[in-house]
């Protein structure tokens, strides 16, 4: 199999391909147009074309299915080389901007990108856990994501996305080729995408925060909590036993954070598990002295599953006791719900059509 020329930073590019000002140009044909074929690549010398593509593919992915939704969010279902599948989620969502007196609504968009095909981590609410582990992704799998997402949305180079590290798979354990491709995404000749406008979503390996956290990367990092006490958060993620709740909360008041900005707490709302009062006051303990932020998140069912979605009021009620005891919170509206939001849903469904 040939290398991806997604999987290089300009810097190695550079050492790669002769004479080196090529490189540069080769950036920007792959991070600024968008290219997915030597031919279009027309100020490149022709042997160059050839040898080029002789030698590396461009984009290892491929778009196989897309659910779009009412409310702008589209779902991809996309194959890898080796026929398997991944999923990668446009997200758009809305900035009002006032100037000169005037509230305009602008789009901002956000890629959730996934890291692995599958996941080892399994916890007991995500589909996505139902079919195992099979692989991490490759460097050039996580940055062709973004790629295709753009380029199938028509979005110029020079307009930013932030990019969110919680479709399938864990990224922590995924860390070394992760930790590339968020140099690659940064690169001022590529698609300069900076280290704040990325997040990585956890579902919180204690040691490999610490790892992350001394890659000093500068990015953002968000914590998939789910429970407030360490009985349950096992029955949710049973590597909890491991990276107990406690060695989590010390992990992220070690890790570098930007003082402008919070760590942002996931807590998914399962209705009679997680969703009473008495675990928002202990969620309120358990972050005190840390600039956190929560995302409370419904609960999406599939079949299959005996956890529920909560209600809307015990939603906002759990919302209101947190924001009044002075902790910053949002209820994380279920984008896309009418298209299989949570992660490894659509996959599923995929699957469960061509049978
Ligand atoms: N593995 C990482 C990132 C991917 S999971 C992590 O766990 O943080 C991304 C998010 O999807 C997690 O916060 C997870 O809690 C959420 N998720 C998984 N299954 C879900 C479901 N059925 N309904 C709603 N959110 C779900
Ligand atoms: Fe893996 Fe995250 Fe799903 Fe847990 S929630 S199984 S860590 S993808």
């Amino acid at each position: 199999m040939k290398p991806s020329l997604y999987s290089y930073t300009l810097d190695e590019l550079t050492q790669l391909i002769k004479p080196s000002f090529r490189a540069k140009q080769i950036y920007g044909w792959i991070y600024h147009n968008f290219a997915m074929s030597y031919d279009e690549m027309s100020n490149l010398p022709k042997d160059l074309r050839l040898q080029l593509e002789q030698t590396y593919d461009i984009n290892p992915l491929k778009i196989i299915n897309k659910e779009i939704s009412s409310d702008g969010t589209i779902k991809y279902l996309l194959e890898l080389r080796d026929k398997k599948t991944i999923e990668a989620v446009w997200l758009k969502m809305k900035d009002e901007i006032v100037e000169d007196g005037k509230v305009t609504q602008e789009a901002r968009y956000t890629i959730c990108v996934s890291t692995q095909v599958g996941c080892k981590v399994g916890c007991a609410f995500c589909l996505t856990a139902k079919g195992g582990f099979t692989r991490d992704l490759y460097v050039s799998e996580i940055v062709a994501q973004v790629v295709t997402l753009k380029k199938d949305n028509d979005h110029k180079h020079n307009r930013m996305v932030n990019i969110v590290y919680m479709g399938m798979g864990e990224p922590l354990d995924n860390l070394d080729n992760l930790a590339k491709a968020i140099e690659i995404f940064k690169e001022s000749d590529g698609l300069a995408i900076g280290a704040k406008r990325q997040t990585v979503s956890t579902s919180g390996l204690s040691n490999k925060i610490d790892r992350l956290g001394r890659m000093d990367l500068g990015v953002h990092i968000a914590i998939s909590l789910h429970a407030v006490d360490d009985e349950l958060r096992t029955e949710l993620i049973p590597m909890n036993k491991a990276h107990n709740i406690a060695s989590i909360i010390e992990a992220v008041k070690r890790f570098p954070i930007d003082t402008r900005k919070r760590v942002m707490f996931e807590y998914l709302v399962i209705k009679d598990k997680n969703d009473d009062l008495g675990s928002a006051k202990k969620l309120i303990k358990l972050l005190h002295g840390i600039k956190a932020k929560v995302n409370l998140i419904y609960f999406n069912p599939y079949e299959g599953t005996t956890y529920e979605r909560p209600s809307q009021d015990s939603m906002v009620a759990f919302a209101d006791y947190l924001i009044k005891h002075g902790l910053l919170c949002t209820i994380r509206d279920s984008k896309g719900i009418d298209i299989s939001a949570a992660c490894g849903q659509l996959k599923e469904k995929t699957i469960k059509e061509a049978q």
